[in-house]
């Protein structure tokens, strides 16, 4: 924060060593989660929960240390004197916002939490497979009973899941993702009731059988192509793709590929590039400060989601990279044309499984869990209720069920491995938001659109990194939202962006049929 250095008073000095410390131990815990996710030994385990509980309590200990919250209150008067926008103020603001809600939470609660947390996976790992929800449903009732015990920290809040949602998506709250859901819910549901009764596109090209080190390499290819830096990151394989910082020169990303279905590496690439490229973009300033990271979890995912769908789903996306796919796959797709190829990645079909849900779809998942969550939380809902629940809601929202649980309600990790509020209304957020950063940029940059069919994606990643990066975690969801695109959240480009798409796409009878 070099020009907030000239007449800052020495607190802020202080504050900002003492933080960076903090990040320090959080980025080495961050390399030890990423080497734990990609190379550890299978014997390693323990010790390595060892290393990262004792770089936590540091972590922990210094930044709830009194001192921190003196210097807080001895630089309010000077952060309030400069602008909003002034690093330093934005400093100082993120880092009460941290440092309130880390005091609050006696750290006893928060170590019974998380080794509740540990145990609870270990025994969801057991139980998914042996299809064991009876099994392991007193161990989610303890999690749903802590995760209220947690809220009780924050009496302040107008609905249980609030603090849950504002760790999340900070300025955002229960009431106003439910706004959002509702109004997306009413025109989203209309649409996938057409689209999935008009006949679906042959998507069989997709799992002819594809070598994984020509995936390998086209992958790279086409991340590097899109911006990201491999000069500032790398590329390792990952059961569950994810994307890690440590600074702004060194972002990891993740992927695993699948011989079977070519889908599976291709997209978790172009997904995982991008909350890469938003790290990789955040203002060199910012790097090593409690700034230094994107601004909520759903503005990260509509970063993801932007360059593996928005782009990397779109027609002119594959003008370019199709001629390019089919050389490295020339038995797989040498009779397959772009049109059948665009077709099959976007083929739409009710389904089970969040994480193999189609771009329309999707957001049907997110938000029946996101229903859960509050019912869970709020005590109108059982524990012993939720596989019922689960079907019944499938049955109406996509008119199908799970047969059993294990590809029902015991699918996703998030409520075995934290608490239960606040795990998923970001993927839906991050949806929303992609579509409206795209729009915002095509309107600057009316180029866009046919850059990317050229294989430029310099001007859209320039956009992003200007508008919306560079500014880090320095505004809440709200402000970011409005800085970055001048307008608050809206569903109205993504609505407008998936009718256009998917009515494209399946809107006419002699549009559907492929050969
Ligand atoms: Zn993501």
């Amino acid at each position: 924060m070099p020009d907030a250095r000239h007449d800052a008073p020495p607190e802020l000095d202080e504050l900002t060593r003492r933080l960076a410390t903090v990040h320090d131990l959080r980025a080495a815990s961050a390399v030890l989660g990423w080497d734990q996710m990609t190379y550890l030994p299978p014997k390693g385990g323990a010790a390595r929960g060892r290393h990262l509980a004792t770089l936590s309590r540091l972590a922990h200990e210094q930044f709830t240390d009194d001192r921190v919250g003196a210097l807080l209150d001895a630089l309010r008067p000077y952060a309030s004197s400069l602008p909003a926008d002034h690093p330093a103020t934005a400093l100082v603001r993120v880092a009460r916002h941290d440092w309130e809600k880390a005091v609050r939470v006696p750290g006893a609660f928060m170590a019974a939490f998380t080794e509740h947390c540990s145990a609870s996976y270990q025994a969801w790992a057991t139980a998914r497979p042996a299809n064991d929800f009876a099994g392991i449903a007193p161990v989610l009732e303890r999690t749903v009973e802590m995760s209220r015990e947690y809220a009780a920290f924050f009496p302040a809040t107008a609905h249980v899941a609030d603090a849950f949602v504002d760790e999340a998506e900070p300025g955002l709250d229960v009431a106003a993702v439910q706004a959002l859901f509702a109004s997306l819910r009413a025109r989203l549901v209309p649409l996938v009731r057409e689209v999935v009764a008009r006949p679906r596109p042959d998507d069989s090209c997709l799992t002819r059988g594809y070598p994984e080190d020509a995936q390998w390499r086209f992958g790279e290819m086409v991340a590097r192509r899109l911006g990201y830096d491999f000069d500032r990151g790398r590329q390792d394989r990952a059961p569950h793709p994810f994307t890690t910082s440590f600074s702004r020169d060194d972002v990891r990303i993740t992927t695993r590929l699948s011989h079977d279905d070519l889908r599976f590496g291709l997209f978790a690439t172009m997904h995982e590039a991008g909350h890469g490229m938003y790290e990789q973009g955040i203002a060199p300033g910012l790097d090593g400060t409690l700034l230094g990271s994107g601004a909520s979890s759903g503005i990260h995912e509509s970063q993801s989601r932007l360059w593996e769908n928005v782009v990397g789903r779109s027609r002119g996306f594959w003008e370019w990279g199709y001629p390019l796919l089919r050389a490295e796959f020339p038995d797989q797709l040498g009779d397959v044309t772009l049109d059948t190829f665009h077709r099959a990645v976007n083929r739409v079909e009710p389904s089970l499984i969040r994480v193999e849900a189609d771009e329309l779809t999707y957001n049907l998942h997110i938000m029946m869990r996101f229903d859960f969550e509050l019912a869970l939380l709020d005590g109108s809902m059982r524990v012993a209720d939720l596989p019922e629940a689960w079907r019944a809601r499938f049955i109406s929202d996509l008119g199908i069920a799970p047969p059993d649980d294990r590809d029902g309600c015991l699918q996703d990790v998030h409520w075995f491995a934290g608490p239960v509020g606040g795990a998923f209304q970001g993927y839906t957020i991050g949806n929303v938001f992609a579509a409206q950063a795209y729009d915002r940029a095509i309107r600057d940059l009316p180029s866009i659109p046919s850059d990317v069919a050229q294989g430029e994606f310099a001007p859209l990643l320039g956009w992003m990194h200007a508008n919306l990066h560079a500014l880090g975690r320095m505004f809440d969801v709200n402000e970011t939202v409005v800085r970055a695109t001048g307008a608050p959240l809206s569903i109205e480009p993504y609505v407008a962006y998936l009718e256009r798409k998917f009515r494209g796409l399946y809107g006419s009878g002699s549009d559907t049929p492929l050969p």
